[in-house]
């Protein structure tokens, strides 16, 4: 923290990074981050690998966010260009894609802030705690290290997004550290009614009939009730007119089920098939999607992916969760 603090007492050109998919922890620890940097003086941006959902882009300077997929030259530039990258929310490059090279290759000062288990190791800083209930939350300790009189109500509201996604609406495990948190945020301004308004209230049309068609004709329960899983298929995403996003929450309801101790949901992307892991309690979706989906995560939320058709990795699928009938039993 000590030589953190000594780096950015001169001014640097910053670039912060977060995952593929970016939610909205990835998005509201970027742009606290990115605003508080702005605030000191740095020469700062934001470069995601790919586009995010419409209920995202409302914080303070969300217009400034560069899209590594559709702005490769730019991204390269500023990524040449950096004295310092801060790598926000995920624990792997293979998290962002492309972007992970030009980000290796870099040489400059790297800083991990995330929440993710077993980070790898590219970075010569690293703020790191699994116990974390979002990557927000890091970063908002690190702000009031730094200088808490910076944390202005538009940094406080892009924090309180990342916790607010990232703990299911303050409904997982967490300690009380972070309504402590939430607390002094509120203490500088933000509007809480306004943020989950934006977050939660700005359903398309489009995206309810997705979700209902999910719910009523492919939500399946196996493994005597302890597991449920949707399948969408290309075809049903663009029935639906999906948007990035409107997937976003669906896995949920499948979670909800009584006696479900294992949600699935499984999404037929242009490239590869998407897997989605919840559980609750003791079952680890993060070992599950590591040992068998390529992917990884938190325990009790985690994704994945295989680059089969969707026929042969459902297939896959179901012959991996058949061998976890026992311990999904609980
Ligand atoms: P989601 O299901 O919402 O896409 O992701 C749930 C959690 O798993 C997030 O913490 C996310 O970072 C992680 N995750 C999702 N997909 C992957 C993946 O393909 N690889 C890894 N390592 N983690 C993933
Ligand atoms: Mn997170």
């Amino acid at each position: 923290m000590q030589e953190l603090k000594k780096i950015l007492s001169s001014k640097q050109n910053v670039v912060i990074t977060t995952h593929i998919n970016p939610d909205g922890d990835a998005i509201g620890s970027s742009i606290a981050l990115l605003n508080f940097l702005m605030k000191m003086g740095h020469e700062t941006s934001i470069i995601v690998p790919n586009d995010y959902p419409d209920f995202l882009k409302w914080m303070k300077n969300d217009e400034l966010v560069i899209n590594f997929s559709n702005s490769k030259k730019e991204s390269q530039e500023k990524i040449k260009n950096a004295s310092l990258i801060f790598c926000l929310d995920f624990n792997n490059l293979t998290r962002i894609n492309e972007l992970g090279k030009y980000i290796s290759e870099s040489n400059a000062t790297k800083v991990l802030i995330d929440h993710h288990l077993e980070p790898s190791d590219f970075y010569d800083y690293k703020i790191h705690d699994v116990n974390a209930s979002a990557t927000a939350e890091l970063v908002y300790n690190f702000l009031v290290e730094i200088d808490s009189d910076l944390i202005d109500k538009y940094i406080s509201e892009a924090l309180y997004t990342g916790i607010l996604t990232d703990t299911g609406s303050f409904k997982f495990s967490m300690s009380s550290k972070v309504h402590h948190i939430v607390a002094e945020l509120m203490d500088r301004g933000i509007d809480i009614t306004f943020i989950n308004n934006k977050i939660y209230d700005s359903n398309s049309l489009d995206k309810l009939k997705l979700i209902g068609y999910a719910l009523s004709e492919k939500l399946e329960v196996i493994s005597n009730g302890n597991v449920a899983y949707i399948v969408l298929s290309r075809k049903d995403l663009i029935d639906h007119n999906f948007k990035k996003g409107d997937t976003e929450g669906l896995v949920n309801y499948a979670l909800s089920i009584h006696n479900v101790n294992m949600a699935v949901l499984i999404i037929e992307t242009k490239e590869r098939i998407k897997f989605s892991f919840r559980s609750t309690g003791k079952f680890s979706v993060n070992e599950f999607a590591k040992k068998h989906f390529n992917g990884g995560g938190h325990k009790n939320a985690a994704g994945g992916s295989l680059e089969d058709k969707l026929s042969v990795a459902l297939e896959k699928f179901l012959n991996h969760i058949s061998k976890y009938t026992i311990d999904l039993n609980y």
